[in-house]
């Protein structure tokens, strides 16, 4: 049955749900106990076999938080916070899935999540406010409300080299790594890509395979992600200072506990600056990134000395000076693009057994059926990886045919950049909250604590329409004009507007994302200042929306 026949089937009947979330990863977990909380028939869905989402998919050997453990875990429950142990300062995949699982059966939501329901269309009923989904499987389902928690990065994108499909041996993008293990001892191993993915991948497998070749179209500035496991000591000071850690991560840009240096680069001497880089390069996670001075992100000048520092930090630890030039970004600076953190990257390239093939010196031309070939060479491979990212934010929405009021297509509306208001909410399309969407609260922060922010404002909203006895909420087009353009407004202050990465919406494996064309896809205001402006919409009796 399609939806439009299942409309026409369904007219003046309730909805199957209240509410219908979207993606059972971190966002939807939390949306679902907050749903519950309220007593409302909602079902949280996902295309996956199992909850988990991110951490669910990405199973690539050296896949790990790069946000302190403790300010990654959900805040909402003291229980849970003193119950749950963190292993590691930045835990690995297996353990951060195992988390998930936790809080879902701690929580009892399981019961209330449906898993392998893949979403192929989500049509507005506007004649019974109701959205209508329709299933790969051939099922229907109906809800008054759509929270959708699709996640950031969950849309791969491998590249388009002519021969993917002719390749014989193991070949996966990192997103689909293999549930079962995949035997790396002894197999020749390519990698394409070298962005925060790739990074964790190569340090981890360089010394577990018998050879390893990574084709490198940009280098990444990458910095010490200073893991370490977390003491039973240590942990209990944690959960000692967990209110205090919390307020701090919602009271910094980043929602991390990283706070800029509030001096002004130009105020202090180049040895303070050094002083403070020596520091922060040694220390655990973003503070390298986050902690710097502020100039690092809007000055060019700032940003060039810094990543002079870093490069040569880089040339320390790689032994052939020609390789560590190549492993060095020439395109852009430190910390415009997103960073990724590493352990070991560099030194894995003074190992016999691993290759840096520079693919603008020599572009891959195909992938065959054993291996690949450049410009100048053929590669034989066992296993070839694509570590070749994704399409940022709405990849998720424009693979599912969302149609608003009158038919309108999401993917339509959003073909040259997403437009919304708060990053929630979208004009034509009702009683739908984007919680986790682009250019809301959550692209650009440590994510659990940009998705608590979503779903409490999310949550508080519905609740404010069922009080009200409203069926249907509408952003406003004009309000949505006005987020848009500040989103806009604010990337242009920032040197991150420049870059070749996916907080640009850039993405060569994505037609009509090129480099230039810029999606602002990510709010740029810091979580305090999205945290004010969402309350203050609240308080406002939801200014921007229309009820009905
Ligand atoms: P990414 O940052 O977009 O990197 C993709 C890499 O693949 C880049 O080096 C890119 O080169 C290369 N590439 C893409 N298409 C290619 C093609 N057709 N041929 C050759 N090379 C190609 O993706 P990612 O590494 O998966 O990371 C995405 C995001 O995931 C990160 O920024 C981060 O937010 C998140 N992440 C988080 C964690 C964590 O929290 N621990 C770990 C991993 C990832 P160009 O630079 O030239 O485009």
């Amino acid at each position: 049955m399609n939806a439009q026949t299942a409309t026409a089937q369904k007219v003046g009947l309730a909805p199957d749900y209240d509410v219908i979330v979207l993606g059972a990863g971190v966002t939807g977990i939390y949306q679902l106990y907050k749903l519950k909380q309220l007593g409302k028939n909602v079902t949280c869905i996902d295309a996956l076999a199992d909850l988990g989402g991110t951490w669910y998919m990405n199973r690539y050997p050296g896949c790990r938080f790069d946000s302190d453990s403790y300010t990654y875990g959900y805040s909402f429950s003291k229980e849970l916070l003193e119950e749950w142990d963190w292993p590691e300062r930045f835990s690995p995949q297996p353990d951060n899935l195992r988390y998930l699982n936790y809080v879902a059966d701690k929580f009892d939501l399981r019961k209330h999540m449906q898993f392998n329901c893949k979403v192929e269309s989500a049509h507005w009923d506007e004649q019974n406010h109701v959205w209508r989904l329709h299933l790969k499987d051939g099922r229907d389902m109906s809800c008054r409300f759509l929270v959708t928690g699709l996640g950031l990065l969950s849309a791969p994108t491998p590249p388009r080299y002519p021969g993917v499909e002719k390749f014989k041996g193991q070949s996966f993008h990192t997103f689909d790594w293999p549930h079962e293990p995949v035997q790396l001892a002894g197999k020749r191993v390519g990698v394409i890509g070298t962005g925060a993915t790739a990074i964790q991948l190569i340090a981890d497998i360089a010394d577990k395979v018998a050879d390893l070749t990574v084709f490198q179209r940009r280098p990444n500035w990458a910095a010490p992600l200073n893991n370490y496991k977390i003491s039973k000591a240590e942990m209990a000071d944690i959960k000692q200072r967990y209110d205090d850690i919390f307020h701090r991560c919602s009271v910094t840009p980043g929602g991390f506990e990283h706070e800029p240096d509030r001096r002004g680069f130009y105020e202090v001497t180049r040895e303070e600056r050094i002083a403070l880089w020596d520091k922060l390069y040694e220390e655990p996670g973003f503070g390298i990134w986050l902690s710097n001075f502020r100039e690092i992100f809007t000055d060019e000048v700032a940003n060039a000395e810094f990543s002079e520092y870093v490069a040569d930090r880089i040339r320390r630890r790689v032994k052939d000076p020609v390789l560590a030039e190549k492993l060095i970004p020439k395109d852009h600076g430190f910390g415009v693009q997103r960073v990724p953190l590493e352990t070991n990257y560099y030194e894995v390239y003074n190992r016999d057994n691993v290759h840096l093939v520079d693919i603008n010196e020599t572009p891959i031309k195909c992938v065959t059926e054993t291996g690949l070939e450049t410009s100048d060479a053929r590669f034989e491979f066992d296993i070839l990886v694509y570590a070749t990212g994704f399409d940022a934010i709405t990849g998720a929405y424009d693979r599912i045919d969302f149609q608003g009021v009158d038919g309108q297509k999401l993917r339509d509306k959003w073909k040259d950049g997403p437009v919304t208001y708060l990053g929630m909410s979208i004009a034509g399309f009702p009683n739908m909250l984007t919680v986790a969407g682009p250019q809301s609260g959550s692209a650009s922060t440590n994510f659990p604590r940009g998705i608590e922010v979503g779903v409490d404002w999310a949550t508080q909203m519905l609740e404010f329409a069922w009080q009200h006895g409203h069926t249907r909420f509408e952003a406003q087009p004009m309000a949505e004009e006005r987020w848009t353009k500040h989103v806009g407004d604010m990337y242009s202050t920032v040197l991150m507007r420049k870059a070749k990465g996916w907080f640009t919406g850039y993405n060569s494996n994505v037609e009509g994302h090129e480099y230039g064309k810029v999606r602002h896809l990510v709010y740029n205001g810091g979580t305090p200042k999205y945290v004010s402006v969402v309350g203050k919409v609240a308080a406002d009796g939801y200014s921007g929306f229309t009820f009905a």
